[in-house]
């Protein structure tokens, strides 16, 4: 029952979310910006712009696929923003610029996200499982229950602090991109807003997902003061 009255909230605020995105990206992926930039030409402007001469612009497949590889140098954009003259390709385009102007400045949060990476990897695939070893560990009696619970329960939370750092992150490279889209005059007047709109629905996907992962964990936090032997 607390499983229910926790999660589905969790779910549906993500499924919103999504939705939402969705959304916004596909209403102003109708709308061509006035100075007709493709979204590959808005990137390579905000790279040139910035003095960033080694970060290749290049086309991957997908739908919102797009990303910033820091490995590879390369900001990956997907088929309906490379060469897409809309508002929606403009945003994506420069947000994820954004990420880059994060890496030349070597932006802290950045930084944390990225060694945090392999943690919450292993935490958010494997630590409800852990957890209900624990869990059937302690209700046998053994000791060794407590200790599994917890190292569970330790686990997730890497997974919790990855989404949490993602936010400033996000929030910070919607930011930048919003900033400088309007002062190269790639977007003009009221073109900046839809861009922000845009950046707005794809930043709350994060956030409904930090919530969702925080109402996990507290749920795991539930399952250890019933089943631990303390
Ligand atoms: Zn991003």
């Amino acid at each position: 029952m607390t499983y229910l009255l926790l999660m589905v909230p969790g779910m549906l605020l993500m499924a919103w979310a999504q939705w939402h995105v969705k959304g916004t990206y596909y209403r102003y992926a109708e709308v061509a910006s006035s100075l007709g930039m493709t979204g590959a030409e808005v990137a390579q402007s905000i790279l040139q712009n910035m003095g960033v001469n080694d970060v290749i612009v290049e086309p991957v497949p997908g739908e919102l696929s797009d990303h910033y590889d820091p490995s590879a140098r390369a900001v990956r954009l997907s088929e309906g923003v490379y060469g897409s003259t809309s508002l929606s390709a403009a945003a994506i385009a420069a947000h994820e610029c954004g990420h880059v102007l994060q890496d030349v400045n070597h932006y802290f949060p950045m930084n944390i996200r990225a060694s945090l990476v392999p943690f919450a990897n292993f935490g958010s695939q494997f630590s409800t499982m852990i957890v209900m070893i624990g869990v059937g560990l302690a209700s046998s009696g053994a000791a060794l229950g407590n200790v599994v619970i917890n190292v569970g329960i330790a686990l997730f939370l890497a997974a919790v602090l990855f989404h949490v750092v993602t936010l400033p992150v996000e929030f910070d490279a919607s930011r930048r991109a919003l900033k400088i889209i309007n002062d190269l005059g790639i977007l003009q007047g009221d073109e900046n807003k839809a861009a922000k709109r845009v950046l707005s629905a794809a930043a709350f996907t994060y956030v409904a997902t930090t919530i969702y992962y925080v109402l996990q964990l507290i749920q795991l936090l539930m399952m250890r003061r019933r089943n631990a032997n303390y």
